[in-house]
């Protein structure tokens, strides 16, 4: 519209005053403290694990992100971390002795994100892609001194309040007696579970899952496959959790694992590492998709480590491979790990940090939320 005098050049500064001011509530939002928080974690994916995933891929959800920073992620006591160490970092803002699930060097409980969020009636959700009583997830809900306790982790994980629990790990649910039970007792926490919430053991059964508040979804007796071979994928998970989450209307905290980017580190696989790292990032997309359609949520992407030191030699942009690549390590790295954010909060996560500050940040935006 052409301006021909000068009220109506006022009128229109007005105008686009007016108009400018309406769009403050939806691109900064008037609260800097989420309602939801997604935390995705990449278990073993440094830089040149995602950059590989980029140049096969083409693109990645990771790159809608404009708040990025570095993390360190050293124990308490080593350099190189683990990902019980780690875990307990980024869900309980403390840095714990490594094997150690959210529990301090004198192995008393640390209060986690999950824990938090329920104190202020959110709802919460663990999605992974192994068994859910690894030392990610259970870092999360469990508090146990050694991670390799997956029974008695299974057993805390039964007994909390989590409302979605999507992965693998059915056999730690089972009584001994029953076929395909990792248990040494007859403790049936499958029926604790299904005395608390629709349980579902595979794809067709999950593809059933109608309107609910809460739902667990526990796909293989140990770990699930591969990405190529996982039903339901770690998107389609991530995608029924938030769905079931987002119908608390005090919010949620969901946290979402690319678990075997690290397996693939450990078997020095690029394959594997590329596949797993696409998969997540699918997932990533989820989350911000919804992120987008709920502006109160806060999305954070970052690993507990990186695995294998990983080096990309060769490739090409072009052809999307990578030819030549090499590992230092098949074991964890002390090498910084990325983090993207996005959404109400996000700011607090550009630069260079440490994986407490995670945890910190989250359980300080749970505390402020209501
Ligand atoms: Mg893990
Ligand atoms: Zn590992």
């Amino acid at each position: 519209m052409r301006i021909r005098n000068k009220a109506n050049y006022i009128t229109g500064f007005l105008l686009v005053a007016v108009l400018l001011l309406g769009t403050i509530p939806t691109y900064a939002a008037a609260s800097d403290v989420p309602k939801n928080i997604i935390l995705f974690i990449g278990d073993g994916m440094g830089v040149s694990h995602i950059t590989a995933a980029k140049i096969v891929n083409g693109h990645l959800n990771m790159e809608r992100f404009r708040v990025v920073g570095l993390l360190t992620t050293h124990s308490q006591t080593d350099l190189v971390t683990d990902s019980a160490a780690a875990g307990t970092a980024l869900a309980t803002g403390f840095k714990t002795f490594k094997g150690a699930i959210s529990v301090s060097q004198d192995k008393k409980p640390l209060k986690t994100a999950v824990e938090y969020a329920e104190e202020m009636h959110k709802s919460t959700g663990l999605v992974v892609s192994c068994s859910i009583t690894h030392a990610t997830p259970a870092a999360f809900v469990a508090h146990v001194d050694s991670r390799k306790k997956n029974t008695l982790i299974a057993e805390q994980i039964a007994e909390s309040g989590v409302d979605v629990l999507f992965g693998g790990g059915l056999g730690f649910f089972l009584p001994e007696s029953t076929a395909g039970s990792r248990r040494n007792d007859e403790k049936n926490l499958l029926a604790e579970l299904k005395n608390r919430m629709p349980v579902v053991q595979s794809e067709n059964e999950f593809q059933t899952l109608g309107k609910v508040d809460s739902a667990a979804g526990l796909f293989a007796m140990v770990h699930p496959p591969k990405a190529t071979e996982r039903k339901p994928s770690l998107c389609e998970l991530t995608r029924k959790a938030i769905d079931i989450l987002s119908g608390n209307e005090n919010g949620f905290f969901l946290m979402v694992e690319g678990s075997q980017i690290d397996w693939a580190g450990h078997q020095n696989n690029p394959e594997f590492i590329i596949s797993e790292t696409i998969d997540f990032d699918n997932a990533v997309g989820i989350g911000l998709d919804f992120a987008k359609k709920d502006p109160q949520t806060l999305v954070i992407v970052t690993a507990d480590h990186e695995t294998g030191g990983f080096a990309l030699h060769d490739g090409s942009i072009n052809d999307r491979k990578v030819s030549e690549s090499g590992f230092t390590s098949d074991y964890h790295t002390g090498a910084m790990v990325p983090v993207f954010a996005q959404g109400p909060g996000s700011a607090a996560f550009a630069g260079i940090g440490d994986n407490t500050g995670v945890g910190r940040t989250i359980i300080r935006y749970l505390q402020e939320s209501d």
